[in-house]
């Protein structure tokens, strides 16, 4: 399977960049120093969400960025074909 492949590089990765990360480099999103290491996560340079992989580049970013990043590129992508899916705004139950 490649995702399982996929998955295995994906930690490879994850580790090489964490193994250059210095406690205080800045997110390359908010500028703010990343200092604890549970607080970061690979961030695609290329959005997932548009077609993105690993290849493209990746980069360590707090981890809160990366997914605020995620859910923006998603609303707007939807947005783009007419659809308007934003559960996380959802109040509704
Ligand atoms: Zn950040």
């Amino acid at each position: 399977m490649t995702s399982e492949r996929n998955s295995y590089q994906r930690k490879r990765l994850r580790s090489w960049l964490l193994a250059r990360w210095r406690p205080g480099d800045p997110c390359p999103r908010c500028g703010q120093p990343m200092w604890r290491i549970e607080d970061i996560d690979m961030g695609h340079v290329v959005p997932r969400a548009i077609g993105g992989t690993f290849r493209d580049g990746v980069r360590l970013e707090h981890r809160s960025c990366n997914r605020r990043q995620g859910q923006q590129m998603t609303a707007r992508l939807l947005a783009a074909r007419g659809v308007d899916n934003r559960p996380w705004k959802r109040r509704g139950r």
